[in-house]
Protein backbone atom coordinates (compact mmCIF):
# COMPACT_ATOMS: atom_id res chain seq x y z
CA UNK A 1 0.00 0.00 0.00
CA UNK A 2 2.99 2.75 0.97
CA UNK A 3 4.11 2.25 -2.32
CA UNK A 4 1.13 3.03 -4.44
CA UNK A 5 0.25 6.59 -2.42
CA UNK A 6 4.18 7.16 -2.27
CA UNK A 7 3.67 6.47 -6.48
CA UNK A 8 0.30 8.88 -6.76
CA UNK A 9 1.41 11.42 -4.39
CA UNK A 10 4.44 11.70 -6.85
CA UNK A 11 2.76 11.41 -9.94
CA UNK A 12 0.21 13.95 -8.60
CA UNK A 13 3.15 16.79 -8.95
CA UNK A 14 5.31 15.79 -11.31
CA UNK A 15 6.27 16.74 -15.00
CA UNK A 16 7.97 14.94 -17.47
CA UNK A 17 9.88 16.37 -20.47
CA UNK A 18 11.60 13.53 -22.93
CA UNK A 19 13.74 15.50 -24.81
CA UNK A 20 14.37 13.39 -28.44
CA UNK A 21 18.14 13.45 -29.46
CA UNK A 22 19.03 15.82 -28.08
CA UNK A 23 23.06 15.67 -29.08
CA UNK A 24 21.74 15.79 -32.90
CA UNK A 25 18.37 17.18 -33.08
CA UNK A 26 18.83 20.69 -31.48
CA UNK A 27 19.70 23.98 -33.49
CA UNK A 28 18.75 27.54 -33.71
CA UNK A 29 18.35 27.72 -29.91
CA UNK A 30 15.64 24.63 -30.06
CA UNK A 31 17.23 24.28 -26.07
CA UNK A 32 14.93 26.93 -25.04
CA UNK A 33 11.98 24.59 -25.25
CA UNK A 34 13.28 22.69 -22.99
CA UNK A 35 14.02 25.15 -20.36
CA UNK A 36 10.79 26.63 -20.65
CA UNK A 37 8.77 23.85 -20.58
CA UNK A 38 10.23 23.03 -17.21
CA UNK A 39 10.66 26.62 -16.04
CA UNK A 40 6.80 27.03 -16.52
CA UNK A 41 6.36 23.91 -14.43
CA UNK A 42 8.58 24.36 -11.47
CA UNK A 43 7.04 27.61 -11.42
CA UNK A 44 4.01 25.90 -10.53
CA UNK A 45 4.86 23.68 -8.33
CA UNK A 46 6.01 21.00 -10.41
CA UNK A 47 9.02 19.00 -9.31
CA UNK A 48 10.28 19.02 -13.28
CA UNK A 49 12.14 16.09 -14.78
CA UNK A 50 13.58 15.49 -17.84
CA UNK A 51 14.68 12.85 -19.69
CA UNK A 52 17.02 12.81 -22.96
CA UNK A 53 16.19 10.15 -25.22
CA UNK A 54 19.24 10.16 -27.18
CA UNK A 55 19.68 6.86 -29.92
CA UNK A 56 18.65 3.02 -28.10
CA UNK A 57 17.49 4.38 -25.43
CA UNK A 58 14.03 4.26 -24.12
CA UNK A 59 13.85 3.88 -20.59
CA UNK A 60 10.69 5.58 -18.94
CA UNK A 61 9.15 6.71 -22.08
CA UNK A 62 5.67 6.15 -20.24
CA UNK A 63 6.49 8.43 -17.63
CA UNK A 64 7.06 11.26 -20.20
CA UNK A 65 4.33 14.57 -20.58
CA UNK A 66 5.27 16.32 -23.08
CA UNK A 67 8.01 15.25 -25.68
CA UNK A 68 10.33 17.67 -27.46
CA UNK A 69 11.81 16.63 -30.96
CA UNK A 70 14.05 19.46 -32.23
CA UNK A 71 14.95 20.29 -35.88
CA UNK A 72 18.57 18.95 -37.94
CA UNK A 73 19.90 19.38 -41.40
CA UNK A 74 19.64 16.44 -43.55
CA UNK A 75 22.95 15.02 -41.95
CA UNK A 76 21.07 14.84 -38.37
CA UNK A 77 18.42 13.35 -39.96
CA UNK A 78 19.75 10.66 -41.34
CA UNK A 79 21.76 9.65 -37.89
CA UNK A 80 18.24 9.11 -36.19
CA UNK A 81 15.06 8.17 -38.74
CA UNK A 82 16.34 4.42 -38.38
CA UNK A 83 16.63 4.93 -34.15
CA UNK A 84 12.79 6.17 -34.27
CA UNK A 85 11.42 3.68 -36.94
CA UNK A 86 13.16 0.85 -34.77
CA UNK A 87 13.21 2.11 -31.00
CA UNK A 88 11.21 4.69 -30.59
CA UNK A 89 7.84 4.34 -32.46
CA UNK A 90 5.98 2.08 -30.35
CA UNK A 91 7.06 3.79 -27.21
CA UNK A 92 6.19 7.09 -28.46
CA UNK A 93 2.64 5.87 -30.31
CA UNK A 94 1.77 4.25 -26.86
CA UNK A 95 2.52 7.60 -24.64
CA UNK A 96 0.82 9.73 -27.16
CA UNK A 97 -2.35 7.34 -27.35
CA UNK A 98 -2.55 7.78 -23.30
CA UNK A 99 -2.48 11.41 -23.59
CA UNK A 100 1.42 11.99 -23.99
CA UNK A 101 1.94 15.41 -26.03
CA UNK A 102 4.81 16.05 -28.40
CA UNK A 103 5.84 19.42 -29.48
CA UNK A 104 8.05 18.92 -32.95
CA UNK A 105 9.89 21.34 -34.45
CA UNK A 106 11.50 21.26 -38.35
CA UNK A 107 13.90 17.99 -39.03
CA UNK A 108 11.62 16.45 -36.08
CA UNK A 109 8.53 17.54 -37.44
CA UNK A 110 9.28 16.24 -40.81
CA UNK A 111 10.54 12.75 -39.50
CA UNK A 112 7.02 12.24 -37.55
CA UNK A 113 5.17 12.03 -40.90
CA UNK A 114 5.16 9.55 -43.77
CA UNK A 115 8.76 10.50 -45.29
CA UNK A 116 11.31 13.42 -45.42
CA UNK A 117 13.04 13.75 -49.46
CA UNK A 118 15.98 15.56 -49.54
CA UNK A 119 16.59 17.56 -52.67
CA UNK A 120 18.98 15.20 -53.61
CA UNK A 121 15.86 12.79 -53.56
CA UNK A 122 16.76 10.51 -50.60
CA UNK A 123 14.32 9.77 -48.92
CA UNK A 124 13.90 9.04 -44.99
CA UNK A 125 10.80 7.28 -43.98
CA UNK A 126 9.29 8.75 -41.06
CA UNK A 127 6.61 6.77 -38.49
CA UNK A 128 3.26 8.48 -40.15
CA UNK A 129 2.42 9.63 -36.22
CA UNK A 130 1.18 12.77 -38.15
CA UNK A 131 -0.52 12.42 -41.77
CA UNK A 132 2.00 14.85 -43.49
CA UNK A 133 4.45 13.93 -46.35
CA UNK A 134 7.80 16.42 -46.94
CA UNK A 135 9.80 16.96 -50.06
CA UNK A 136 12.98 19.59 -50.06
CA UNK A 137 13.15 22.08 -52.93
CA UNK A 138 16.49 23.80 -53.89
CA UNK A 139 15.34 26.77 -52.08
CA UNK A 140 15.52 27.34 -48.44
CA UNK A 141 13.29 29.05 -46.50
CA UNK A 142 14.92 31.63 -44.03
CA UNK A 143 13.41 34.70 -41.94
CA UNK A 144 10.84 35.25 -39.57
CA UNK A 145 7.30 34.08 -39.11
CA UNK A 146 4.29 35.33 -37.32
CA UNK A 147 1.59 32.92 -38.02
CA UNK A 148 -2.24 33.37 -37.13
CA UNK A 149 -3.36 30.27 -35.00
CA UNK A 150 -6.35 28.50 -35.30
CA UNK A 151 -5.75 26.20 -31.97
CA UNK A 152 -8.84 26.77 -29.81
CA UNK A 153 -8.32 29.14 -26.75
CA UNK A 154 -4.50 30.81 -27.85
CA UNK A 155 -4.11 33.70 -26.72
CA UNK A 156 -2.75 35.71 -28.04
CA UNK A 157 -4.03 34.40 -31.59
CA UNK A 158 -0.39 34.77 -32.85
CA UNK A 159 3.03 32.69 -32.42
CA UNK A 160 6.04 33.94 -33.75
CA UNK A 161 9.59 32.29 -34.55
CA UNK A 162 11.90 31.95 -37.51
CA UNK A 163 12.32 29.70 -40.04
CA UNK A 164 14.86 28.12 -41.94
CA UNK A 165 14.68 25.01 -44.11
CA UNK A 166 14.17 23.33 -47.70
CA UNK A 167 11.62 21.05 -47.01
CA UNK A 168 7.84 21.63 -48.00
CA UNK A 169 5.37 19.84 -46.14
CA UNK A 170 2.02 19.03 -47.10
CA UNK A 171 -0.55 18.14 -44.83
CA UNK A 172 -2.66 15.11 -45.36
CA UNK A 173 -6.77 14.49 -44.90
CA UNK A 174 -6.02 14.11 -40.86
CA UNK A 175 -3.32 16.45 -40.06
CA UNK A 176 -4.68 20.23 -39.61
CA UNK A 177 -2.25 23.44 -39.75
CA UNK A 178 -1.41 25.21 -36.51
CA UNK A 179 -2.58 28.18 -38.69
CA UNK A 180 -2.05 30.68 -41.57
CA UNK A 181 1.50 32.58 -42.01
CA UNK A 182 1.03 36.27 -42.14
CA UNK A 183 4.70 36.66 -43.02
CA UNK A 184 6.91 33.93 -43.85
CA UNK A 185 6.61 30.44 -45.93
CA UNK A 186 5.11 27.64 -43.36
CA UNK A 187 4.75 24.51 -44.82
CA UNK A 188 5.61 24.77 -48.64
CA UNK A 189 5.56 28.77 -49.08
CA UNK A 190 2.55 28.26 -50.97
CA UNK A 191 -1.02 26.83 -49.32
CA UNK A 192 -0.29 29.35 -47.16
CA UNK A 193 -0.63 26.98 -43.95
CA UNK A 194 2.00 26.77 -40.84
CA UNK A 195 2.61 23.39 -38.57
CA UNK A 196 0.37 20.26 -38.08
CA UNK A 197 -2.19 19.33 -35.56
CA UNK A 198 -3.54 16.09 -35.16
CA UNK A 199 -4.16 14.20 -32.08
CA UNK A 200 -1.53 15.37 -29.38
CA UNK A 201 0.92 15.84 -31.64
CA UNK A 202 2.00 19.73 -32.32
CA UNK A 203 4.65 19.73 -35.71
CA UNK A 204 6.13 23.30 -36.89
CA UNK A 205 8.61 25.12 -38.83
CA UNK A 206 9.14 27.72 -36.22
CA UNK A 207 12.49 27.78 -34.51
CA UNK A 208 13.82 30.29 -32.59
CA UNK A 209 13.30 29.06 -29.70
CA UNK A 210 9.80 29.09 -30.36
CA UNK A 211 8.03 28.99 -26.45
CA UNK A 212 9.90 31.44 -24.57
CA UNK A 213 8.23 34.21 -27.11
CA UNK A 214 5.08 32.16 -27.28
CA UNK A 215 4.27 30.93 -23.29
CA UNK A 216 0.63 30.59 -24.71
CA UNK A 217 1.54 27.88 -26.84
CA UNK A 218 4.11 26.30 -23.95
CA UNK A 219 0.85 26.18 -21.35
CA UNK A 220 -1.14 24.63 -24.11
CA UNK A 221 1.31 21.90 -24.45
CA UNK A 222 1.47 21.35 -20.45
CA UNK A 223 -2.92 21.60 -20.42
CA UNK A 224 -3.38 19.16 -22.87
CA UNK A 225 -0.45 16.66 -21.25
CA UNK A 226 -1.89 16.80 -17.60
CA UNK A 227 -5.23 17.04 -18.64
CA UNK A 228 -5.24 13.08 -17.90
CA UNK A 229 -4.46 13.79 -14.35
CA UNK A 230 -7.32 15.96 -13.78
CA UNK A 231 -5.78 19.04 -14.26
CA UNK A 232 -7.65 21.37 -15.89
CA UNK A 233 -6.37 24.98 -15.52
CA UNK A 234 -2.79 26.15 -15.03
CA UNK A 235 -1.82 28.96 -12.36
CA UNK A 236 -1.61 32.18 -13.76
CA UNK A 237 2.27 33.22 -14.66
CA UNK A 238 3.74 36.82 -15.11
CA UNK A 239 4.37 36.49 -19.05
CA UNK A 240 4.94 40.01 -19.72
CA UNK A 241 8.60 39.77 -20.48
CA UNK A 242 7.57 36.86 -22.61
CA UNK A 243 4.51 38.67 -24.52
CA UNK A 244 6.83 41.97 -25.32
CA UNK A 245 9.46 39.72 -27.07
CA UNK A 246 6.43 38.64 -28.83
CA UNK A 247 5.27 41.97 -29.57
CA UNK A 248 8.28 42.97 -30.77
CA UNK A 249 8.25 40.04 -33.37
CA UNK A 250 4.96 40.96 -34.62
CA UNK A 251 5.86 45.16 -34.74
CA UNK A 252 9.07 43.84 -36.81
CA UNK A 253 6.75 41.83 -39.17
CA UNK A 254 4.28 44.96 -39.56
CA UNK A 255 7.17 46.50 -41.43
CA UNK A 256 7.52 43.69 -44.36
CA UNK A 257 5.66 43.17 -46.77
CA UNK A 258 3.27 39.89 -46.39
CA UNK A 259 4.24 36.40 -46.80
CA UNK A 260 4.87 35.51 -50.58
CA UNK A 261 1.82 32.84 -50.24
CA UNK A 262 -0.22 35.20 -49.45
CA UNK A 263 0.94 38.17 -52.17
CA UNK A 264 -0.30 35.27 -54.32
CA UNK A 265 -3.47 34.88 -52.77
CA UNK A 266 -4.49 38.03 -52.88
CA UNK A 267 -5.56 39.79 -56.12
CA UNK A 268 -2.49 41.90 -57.47
CA UNK A 269 -3.52 45.50 -57.80
CA UNK A 270 -0.81 47.61 -60.56
CA UNK A 271 0.34 49.42 -57.41
CA UNK A 272 1.92 46.26 -55.65
CA UNK A 273 2.61 44.43 -58.84
CA UNK A 274 5.44 47.58 -59.47
CA UNK A 275 7.21 48.41 -56.56
CA UNK A 276 7.64 45.02 -53.53
CA UNK A 277 7.80 46.96 -49.81
CA UNK A 278 11.99 46.97 -48.94
CA UNK A 279 12.79 43.45 -47.46
N1 LIG B 1 16.88 19.35 -42.96
C1 LIG B 1 15.53 19.81 -42.96
C2 LIG B 1 15.27 20.85 -44.04
O1 LIG B 1 16.13 21.39 -44.54
C3 LIG B 1 15.17 20.41 -41.58
C4 LIG B 1 15.96 21.65 -41.29
C5 LIG B 1 15.74 22.14 -39.85
O2 LIG B 1 15.43 21.39 -38.93
N2 LIG B 1 15.91 23.44 -39.65
O3 LIG B 1 14.17 21.14 -44.33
Amino acid sequence: MGDLTHTVARHKKTFTVGWLYPDLMNIYGDRGNILTLLKRAEWRGYDARLFELGRGTTKKMDEVDVFFFGGGQDREQALVYQDLLEHKQPPLERAVAAGAVVLAVCGGYQLLGHYYQTAEGERFPGIGLIDVRTEAGKRRFIGDVVVDTDIVGLKPTTLVGFENHSGRTFLGPKAKPIGRVRLGFGNNGTDGTEGCLQGGVVGTYLHGSLLPKNPHLADYLMRSALRRRGVDELSRLDDSVELSAHERILERAQRRPPSRALQEQRPRSSATAEKPGPS
